[in-house]
């Protein structure tokens, strides 16, 4: 991945989103896919709702005192790494999405901004955020959810800030003489309920020039108040001074601060206010998607797809170019076959996607431009976001029917690995591969999610099991630098090489082999086990359960079915020569269990197995109607009814896994 991983060639000047710049490296990767002999490459454009601050007027939070003087203000930008000082249009730390607004009043810190967070806060503190502004600190889950639970608490806005707790590695020094976030550093990012709809002024159809487009009041997710991102040096003088109750023990981050909740200061400081000063404007811009393709020779009407973003932040070191690379140079090396003389049996398209950061947006428009021909044609989605974010492990979340493929290929490449690699080979032979559902956050979500296309996506992570979704120190902020992967991540560029063999293998196999690689039996071991999960949940309310008659047996018996008819298919695969056949009873597995209804009132997630959780964009959820069905259920208003709808769901749940079973079946 060195090869096309330099700084000079896509880190070395910012490509957020809408930017001219971003749009001259989408026409360089479509000219060298073009050089590497790809069948066709084509530039693929839509119009979207972006967010950027104002130029001639910055977003800023201050403390007022009882004058109306502003006695501090946060900083406009943070410092920029050495060797990067005169470059333009660096976009100062934002949330992109922000509603504008000069909210001003007190101040409420509620930890991470979690469900149970603002549980806490309101029912055993008994503290209400009413038309006060929230003070959180990033981490554990996605951004936009911190926001969600903000809104529906009353909250007239929303900071965000990195705490060194969740952005600070022991040992490691800031950057750039380490890997940690510096103190002026802060994380940017959208802060959108999308909820799979991709770009929120057309939600179900691709935003072309022609396409209605709602308007702003109407577009999907869209936050009702301002929100501002900041890091931990401006957050001291915030949290300093705070008053009111003591946090409990586990929302004290690493502050040298009391991280008092508020709400407002102490009565020494009880005059000053805080006010936030958001000016962001939404405005639909042109993105555009690269799309190549090999045409297969056998098959030429199923597709495999390895796509991933090409829009940054900023330089986007780690996010996403670690993994753009990745997709070049996948793209170089099925060139260099083509040459040879080989042809893939199935179609392969890659695709660098545009404006992921601002909610997924490139990919989901090309889901929904293509989605009659994705349904029919589509056997799989590798995704590929940044390739690191960690130095440890390889770590792959995929959909369960890619379990054994993944196991076998990840094995064959630390083998490889074995004589040179001894970090690698310790990894994989320690038998440490953890493999996970997929959640969101990423742009296999339309794919999976919403067309029900088998997906997995693969990257070196950290070796945390519990902090998955706090990142890396310096996510999206201006140190995602080119060197911070050179000289902390990656040195070698082995783990970057690693990472391409298990995308790219994983591509070459699903579109070369001629019995498409999916094991429906590992499916069926996922059902059982998230069946068994969820009923578990479930059984924290015996009595109700016995109330209301909420059974599982259902579920149970069509897993069972499930599981039989797994079994059955495979033991068919074994003496059957109708490879076609069988081929498209593997691909349409994934599709089985899409409801063309959708989770209640989110229509574009359609999987009934997986969705991304309604508290954590970034984690999965398994079962998710059900989940949410039975989701704190103990304090309903009215149990009746919320335990009928946990029987609706439990039987949609065992519809469709039987209705999945079905097509596993000999189709006469
Ligand atoms: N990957 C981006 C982020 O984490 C966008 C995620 C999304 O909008 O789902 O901020
Ligand atoms: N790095 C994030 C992830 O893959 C996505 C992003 O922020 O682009 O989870
Ligand atoms: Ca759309
Ligand atoms: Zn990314
Ligand atoms: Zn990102």
């Amino acid at each position: 991945a060195s090869a096309s991983f330099t700084r000079l060639k896509f880190t070395h000047l910012p490509h957020l989103a809408g930017t001219e710049q971003n749009l001259k490296y989408a026409e360089q990767i479509k000219n060298e896919w073009q050089e590497f002999g790809l069948d066709s490459v084509e530039m693929v454009p839509y119009d979207v709702l972006l967010s950027y601050p104002n130029k001639s007027q910055p977003n800023y939070i201050s403390i007022v005192d009882h004058i109306g003087n502003e006695v501090f203000k946060t900083s406009l930008a943070e410092p920029v790494p050495q060797g990067y000082e005169d470059i333009p249009n660096i976009v100062p730390p934002y949330s992109a999405f922000s509603a504008k607004g000069q909210p001003e009043g007190d101040l409420v810190y509620v930890n991470y901004g979690r469900t149970e967070d603002f549980f806490q806060l309101e029912r055993q503190m008994g503290i209400n955020v009413t038309g006060k502004i929230v003070i959180v600190r990033y981490g554990k889950i996605f951004r936009g959810n911190k926001v969600k639970n903000a809104i529906l608490a009353g909250a007239k806005g929303i900071i965000m800030f990195s705490d060194p707790a969740d952005y600070w590695a022991a040992e490691v020094q800031p950057y750039p003489d380490g890997w940690n976030l510096p103190g002026g550093g802060a994380q940017r990012g959208n802060v959108l309920n999308l909820n799979g709809a991709g770009d929120p002024l057309t939600p179900g159809y691709p935003a072309k020039e022609y396409t209605h487009r709602f308007s702003l009041e109407d577009g999907v997710g869209l936050p009702k108040i301002p929100v501002h991102p900041i890091g931990f040096h401006d957050a001291i003088h915030l949290l300093k001074n705070m008053g009111g109750e003591i946090p409990p023990n586990n929302w004290k981050g690493a502050l040298n601060v009391s991280y008092m909740i508020g709400p407002g200061f102490t009565d020494d400081f009880k005059s000053q206010k805080v006010r936030m000063n958001i000016y962001t404007n939404n405005q639909v811009t042109r993105i555009y998607n690269v799309i190549g393709r090999i045409r297969g020779a056998l098959e030429p009407d199923r597709y495999v797809i390895l796509g991933g973003h090409r829009d940054a932040w900023v330089f986007g070191g780690i996010d996403p170019m670690s993994g753009a690379a990745v997709v070049h140079e996948t793209v170089r090396s099925a060139g260099r076959l083509l040459s040879k003389g080989w042809k893939p049996r199935r179609t392969i398209i890659f695709a660098s996607w545009d404006a992921e950061e601002f909610g997924l947006l490139g990919s989901t428009e090309w889901a929904e431009d293509n989605a009659k021909l994705l349904q029919e044609r589509a056997v799989a989605y590798i995704n590929a976001d940044s390739a690191i974010e960690g130095m440890y492990t390889l770590r792959v979340d995929c959909t369960p029917s890619l379990h054994t493929l993944v196991y076998d290929l990840t094995k064959q490449v630390g083998r490889f690995k074995h004589t040179t690699e001894t970090e690698t080979c310790k990894y994989f032979f320690m038998n440490s591969l953890m493999i996970s559902k997929l959640g969101s956050g990423s742009d296999f979500e339309a794919y999976f999610i919403r067309l029900g296309i088998a997906a997995g996506r693969a990257r070196y992570t950290k070796n945390k099991k519990t902090e998955r979704y706090s990142s890396y120190p310096v996510y999206h902020s201006v140190y995602e630098t080119f060197e911070i992967v050179e000289k902390f991540y990656d040195p070698s560029f082995r783990r970057l090489r690693a990472v391409a063999q298990v995308r790219g293998g994983l591509i070459f196999l699903l579109a070369d082999s001629q019995l498409l690689p999916l094991d429906v039996n590992q499916y069926a071991d996922s059902l059982r086990k998230y069946a068994q999960s969820i009923a578990q949940l479930a059984q924290k309310n015996p009595n109700e359960m016995e109330t209301y008659g909420v059974s599982f047996d259902s579920l149970f018996s069509a897993v069972e079915n499930f599981t039989v008819a797994a079994t059955d298919f495979h033991e068919r695969l074994e003496i059957l020569n109708t490879v076609r056949i069988m081929n498209d009873q593997l691909m349409y597995l994934e599709r089985a269990f899409i409801d063309p209804l959708g989770l209640p009132g989110r229509p574009f997630y359609r999987h009934v197995i997986f969705a991304p959780s309604s508290h954590n964009k970034y984690a999965g959820e398994s079962f998710p109607g059900i989940y949410d069905a039975l989701f704190d259920i103990e304090n309903s208003a009215d149990p009746e009814k919320a335990w009928e709808e946990v029987k609706r769901q439990i039987s949609i749940a065992a519809f469709t896994v039987n209705a999945a079973a079905m097509t596993l079946t000999p189709p006469a």
